[in-house]
């Protein structure tokens, strides 16, 4: 490959770097995919849940024929300390588990089909401003080589490359970080379309674990805590023996999931920040995918303006800020509020929390999505008490919300 000249030069193949790639070759520009991996989705850290909305999204625009669907979603059970307490079911699958290695493959072909240039196995090294443009230099094996672009696009996971090596980032606030430690394994007795979720103090203080399955007893079995690293490894051993007994293990990761991007710029002068690069996982539960799939299409928008309107600067790139907050605010704020009353709760305030809500909700039968203010109606109706007790936390939880927003 000969071109060293580039609209956008996108480092990372991952859903964000591929989405984008997408979306921008679709409108009219040239893209190069960088990805350090010797091969696109070698190596992958997730549990692999996504909503059935987000699937949805994916396949308006469908390139080919993948199987990247591993099993159907059709309700869960949330337990505490180890005992299932609440149980959904679903009258149609709310989401689905991946096969992530075939479905960031697919995203990538899909870029790739449509025009999109990429290089495997090539490091980004740094990117220096000139003029205008950027000067991007690649790593391939042993052999550096210099770029041209006008939009250099961080999409390079929680590494977040370019936004540290151009200083964009310079703080980093580990406590808003998801740690995870997951086995991929067998275990006889899961519900091939059950979501298991087990919260607790014994469990995973101020987290949760989770069994996401993959079929034929198969699955995804972890546990993610916000701001500790220490001592996933034991919890989530204690999960496994109460679970899944005799657990048959065949991979083993751990890793980090940056959340709460909204303390984050996410664009300088020829920078876009995308994906887990610029923390947009759900600040509750650490899911990515969607998110950074979202900013690599709103990004591929505002990069085609630019290009039309041959304007690089982040006077012009903010707008990238403002629409993607137009997409995911609105669950955001939500998912905001959840983790800040769930982490202000002690132990014992835990407890009477879920106790209470077992007792109104017991198993539910839904039609998804899921209507928060009818459920704590229900709550309301056979615990009166119920906002006495939580109401403060709540308030507090609302407060906190917005004094980080605004
Ligand atoms: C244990 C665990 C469980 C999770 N479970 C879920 C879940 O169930 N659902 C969900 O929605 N999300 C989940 N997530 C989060 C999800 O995996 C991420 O949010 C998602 O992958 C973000 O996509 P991305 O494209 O931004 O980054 P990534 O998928 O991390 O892709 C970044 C790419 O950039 C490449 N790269 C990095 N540095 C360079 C460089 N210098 N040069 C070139 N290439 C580079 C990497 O190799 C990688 O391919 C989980 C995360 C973890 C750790």
């Amino acid at each position: 490959m000969d071109k060293t000249t580039y609209d956008a030069i996108v480092i990372g193949a991952g859903p964000a770097g591929s989405s984008f790639a997408y979306y921008a070759v679709r409108k009219g520009l040239s893209v190069l995919l960088v990805e350090k991996q010797r091969e696109v989705a070698h190596t992958i850290l997730c549990a692999e849940g996504v909503s059935m909305e987000f699937l949805n999204l994916v396949e308006k625009e469908l390139a080919h024929k993948r199987n990247y669907v591993a099993a159907y979603i059709h309700g869960g059970v949330l337990t505490y300390e180890g005992k299932p307490y609440v149980e959904v079911k679903l009258k149609k699958p709310g989401g689905a588990i991946l096969e992530r290695k075939i479905f960031d493959r697919y995203l990538v072909e899909r870029a790739v089909k449509e025009g999109a240039d990429i290089l495997v196995n090539t490091k980004f090294i740094n990117a220096n401003r000139k003029g205008k443009k950027v000067e991007v230099t690649l790593k391939n094996g042993n052999q550096e080589r210099v770029f041209n672009t006008s939009l250099i696009i961080d999409a390079s996971g929680p590494a977040a490359v370019i936004a540290k090596s151009l200083g964009i980032f310079k703080d980093y606030d580990k406590n808003t970080d998801f740690y995870t430690y997951q086995i991929y394994g067998y275990c006889d007795g899961i519900r091939d379309d059950y979501l298991y979720f087990g919260i607790g103090e014994s469990v995973a203080p101020h987290g949760y674990a989770w069994i996401f399955p993959k079929g034929g007893g198969f699955a995804n079995i972890g546990v993610g805590i916000p701001g500790k690293r220490d001592g996933l490894h034991t919890y989530l051993n204690n999960f496994l023996e109460k679970h899944c007994k005799g657990v048959k293990i065949l991979g083993v990761t751990h890793g980090v999931v940056p959340t709460v991007f909204h303390k984050r710029k996410l664009y300088a002068d020829n920078v876009l920040i995308l994906g887990d690069a610029a923390r947009l996982a759900d600040p509750l539960t650490g899911g990515g995918i969607a998110n950074a799939y979202i900013s690599g299409l709103v990004g591929a928008e505002v990069a085609a303006f630019a290009i039309k309107k041959r304007n690089f600067g982040e006077n012009l790139l903010k707008v990238y800020e403002k629409k993607l907050k137009e997409w995911i605010m609105h669950d955001y704020i939500i998912t905001l509020f959840a983790r800040e009353f769930y982490t202000s709760l002690s132990s014992e305030e835990l407890r009477s929390f879920v106790e209470s809500v077992k007792e109104a909700l017991g198993t539910m039968e839904i039609h998804p999505p899921l209507n928060p203010v009818s459920m704590l109606i229900k709550v309301l109706k056979k615990d009166p008490l119920f906002l006495f007790r939580f109401g403060a936390k709540g308030i507090y939880a609302a407060g906190e919300t917005l004094r980080q927003i605004i």
